[in-house]
């Protein structure tokens, strides 16, 4: 959709862009093509996208005849998206809040890739979600805040690398493949933007047994980056958080906690 088309449709249903939904709409066609290319459906598998908004990559995602999954909070938007894509076989909108929902969705479908331009308020938590499902994605493609992006894909000893770094590289390599400028956006955001892909590993660097215990521990661990690794599990380590790579934070996690 064009510019002046989501201007005009928002207006002929007395909608405006919820800042508290972190409504950023994507117009320019040539990016949401190439977000499209990005999530490369893998044939047959069905796929998730979280909040569609007006439908901008859902468009391009049913045309490829993926059978697709979206989930909407607002009931204004899904209204619209019923309008524009129910009567496509492959279209399966869940309307309600992406935290309440899938949880459920991850406990009883498979969802191999899983795709949006996430609301920033949530795009963390919703990630975190989707780690602990019993299948976990394997590609995930997102709209992002750059800052997010930069958390998620940074290497140790810079001032980004975190807990949520540590956790989610365990299990995905993690690549930021292109900046958004604010002009391909709906009202303009002000934050910065980027496309991060997020790849599940071929073996993940931390054995399920372990995965619970050594999440506890980084969590841990970066909650006093400060303090020395001696501090959080004896010995006489002088490193600290941020030092350590994800396979050294596998490394010093005990077999049990
Ligand atoms: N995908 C559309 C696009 O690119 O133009 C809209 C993206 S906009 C950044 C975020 C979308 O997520 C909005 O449609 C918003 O209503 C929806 N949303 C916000 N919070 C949500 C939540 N907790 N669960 C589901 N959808 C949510």
């Amino acid at each position: 959709m064009t510019l002046s088309e989501i201007k005009h449709l928002l207006a002929d249903r007395g909608l405006r862009p919820l800042k508290q939904f972190g409504q950023n709409f994507l117009h320019d066609q040539n990016m949401c093509r190439w977000i499209v290319d990005q999530i490369q459906p893998v044939s047959g598998a069905r796929l998730l996208e979280i909040g569609p908004g007006l439908g901008a990559i859902t468009e391009g995602i049913l045309q490829t005849g993926a059978p697709l999954v979206a989930v909407e909070k607002d009931r204004g938007l899904a209204a619209i998206l019923r309008e524009r894509f129910d009567h496509l076989s492959n279209f399966d909108l869940r309307e309600g809040d992406a935290l309440d929902l899938l949880p459920e969705l991850g406990a009883k479908e498979n969802f191999p890739v899983v795709c949006g331009n996430l609301p920033y308020n949530v795009s963390t938590p919703l990630i975190m979600t989707m780690l602990d499902w019993p299948q976990p994605p394997r590609r995930m493609v997102f709209a992002l805040q750059k800052e997010l992006g930069q958390r998620l894909s940074t290497a140790p000893r810079t001032k980004d690398y975190s807990a949520l770094s540590v956790i989610v590289q365990a299990e995905y390599t993690v690549e930021i493949v292109k900046k958004l400028p604010h002009t391909v956006f709906y009202p303009e955001p002000e934050v910065e933007s980027a496309v991060v892909i997020l790849q599940a590993r071929a073996e993940p660097l931390v054995a399920a047994e372990k995965r619970q215990a050594f999440r506890a521990l980084v969590k841990k661990g970066f909650s006093q980056r400060r303090k020395k690794l001696s501090n959080l599990i004896g010995g006489t380590d002088s490193r600290r958080a941020e030092e350590l790579t994800v396979e050294e934070w596998a490394a010093v996690t005990p077999e049990s906690q």
